[in-house]
């Protein structure tokens, strides 16, 4: 081996760009991004709708404000991309009852005091178990333990809006040591900012991209090392390098593969590996669960809902725990668009995507009609993403489940001869989120360098997992 090895980066989403640029950075310039899609950004996209341009995937800058920067932050403000606070402070006067008319904001905010009160008492919980090195414990068990399972339509949004509505999965699948304290929000900052402008949020991943690609006069990645619409269908890796085969039937060497595609991804057959990854590695990447969030954008001919300060975000309270439970209006955001965002998750998502957008609708439009009166128009224009059915993704971002350790996680990431593995999922501290998909790219490049370093001292192998 040289000093610059070729390198082919599989996904050319946040993190396998942010992985590519780290390669190239130090030296490593012979590289080939293969990227299934006809386009550079993955899980962060943004789309037309009605008019207006909105994110189907990603659309916070979630960790904002804390000791520490957050890296997307910077970004984002540096190219001064339109964002705007969620101020969820004023949610206890805006949740509205099964049937209609809103709770009693005093009877919320004690709900929402005791649902607080649980969260920090979980979070002792959590700090204890790890520092009696205790074995995990799910959230659920925590509120068990805290005498506090929530059972009402009110206790139970107030439960989906704290937990389905960052993981994407209920607390009795999510893991508490992982998530409590989350470092996102510990590390970062509480605060948390929605990204609404139509250069969309993934201009970020754009922007890191043309720090090392070449580009045309009006900034477009002309860069031959960028090949989309190749779907990666096979990594040949034997001791002296790689063959990775796509769809189309291309073949292409390199000494190192990096694979960014998520954990949704690399538990299906789409990729097959030769040899067959060794049993540790695929117990590891099963493990992990892929989540999936649904973000529903409807588009009405007026606006029937609050506006002004303390009404972006309400609740329905359903006694189908997640039943189209989180709104926001965007009237801050696409002012005069009468636009509406709902988000459904886990099984809900699965169910929507399996039916068709008019079922989908008349559902939202009957629990509208439950909050807002029976005289509300039909919604005229409805976005429904399809994150699950997509085989590029099979989700939306993972969670990390009771039943996954650390070393497990180590797993998840660590190489496999010359296969490396970057994405969100790998992410030390920040599984599921855009910072997660960049950090973890710098992480995984830097593993493959220093690894390439120490192959030129001979006889000196890869760690060993078998
Ligand atoms: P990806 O973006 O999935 O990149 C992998 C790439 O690999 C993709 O481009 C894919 O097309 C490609 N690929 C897949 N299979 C193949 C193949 N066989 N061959 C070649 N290429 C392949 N994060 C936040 O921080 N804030 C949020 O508000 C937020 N909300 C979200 C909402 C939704 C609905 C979703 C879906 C995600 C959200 N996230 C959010 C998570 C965030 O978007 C992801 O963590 C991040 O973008 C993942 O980047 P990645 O590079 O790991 O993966």
């Amino acid at each position: 081996l040289g000093d610059n090895p070729s390198v082919i980066i599989v996904g050319a989403g946040m993190s396998g760009i942010s992985a590519a640029k780290s390669l190239s950075d130090a030296g490593i310039t012979d590289i080939l991004i293969l990227e299934a899609t006809n386009r550079i950004g993955g899980r962060m996209h943004k789309t037309s709708f009605a008019g207006l341009s909105v994110e189907l995937g990603a659309n916070w800058v979630e960790g904002v404000g804390g000791d520490e920067d957050n890296p997307i932050w910077e970004m984002v403000n540096k190219l001064e991309l339109d964002t705007f606070y969620s101020n969820f402070d004023n949610l206890s006067a805006n949740i509205y009852k099964q049937e209609g008319g809103l709770y009693n904001a005093d009877v919320v905010q004690e709900a929402l005091e005791l649902a607080e009160n649980v969260e920090e008492i979980s979070e002792n919980i959590s700090n204890a178990l790890i520092a009696h090195g205790e074995n995990d414990i799910s959230v659920l068990t925590s509120q068990r333990l805290a005498d506090h399972v929530p059972t009402s339509p009110l206790d139970m949004v107030l439960d989906y809006y704290t937990y389905d509505y960052e993981f994407a999965e209920p607390p009795r699948v999510t893991s508490l040591q992982n998530t409590a304290p989350l470092p996102t929000f510990a590390n970062f900052g509480e605060d948390i900012y929605f990204v609404g402008d139509s250069k969309g949020y993934e201009s970020v991943v754009h922007h890191i991209a043309k720090q090392f690609l070449t580009t045309d006069d009006n900034g477009n990645i002309t860069d031959l090392r960028v090949k989309l619409n190749k779907v990666v269908t096979e990594i040949n890796y034997k001791a002296d390098g790689v063959v990775v085969t796509t769809e189309d039937g291309s073949t292409y060497e390199a000494d190192y593969v990096m694979v960014s595609v998520s954990i949704g991804v690399l538990q299906t057959k789409l990729i097959n590996f030769v040899p067959i990854l060794p049993p540790w590695k695929i117990l590891a990447l099963y493990k992990l669960d892929m989540g999936v969030y649904t973000k529903i954008f409807l588009k009405f001919p007026y606006k029937f809902w609050p506006t002004g300060n303390g009404t972006e975000f309400f609740l329905y309270a359903s006694e189908r725990r997640g039943y189209f439970a989180p709104w926001q209006h965007l009237e801050n955001e696409y002012p005069g668009s009468n636009v509406l965002l709902v988000t459904a998750t886990d099984d809900e998502s699965r169910r929507i995507e399996q039916q068709s957008d008019s079922e989908t609708k008349a559902e939202i439009m009957k629990v509208l009609r439950k909050m807002f009166g029976n005289h509300i128009p039909d919604a005229t224009d409805i976005l429904v993403p399809k994150w699950w059915s997509n085989r590029f993704y099979k989700g939306s971002f993972s969670n990390w489940p009771i039943g996954v350790s650390r070393l497990d996680y180590e797993e998840i990431r660590a190489p496999v001869g010359r296969v490396y593995f970057t994405g969100e999922h790998t992410s030390e501290h920040y599984n599921g989120y855009v910072h997660g998909a960049y950090l973890a790219g710098i992480d995984s490049a830097n593993m493959m360098i220093s690894s390439v370093n120490k192959q030129k001292v001979p006889n000196q192998e890869h760690r060993d997992f078998i």
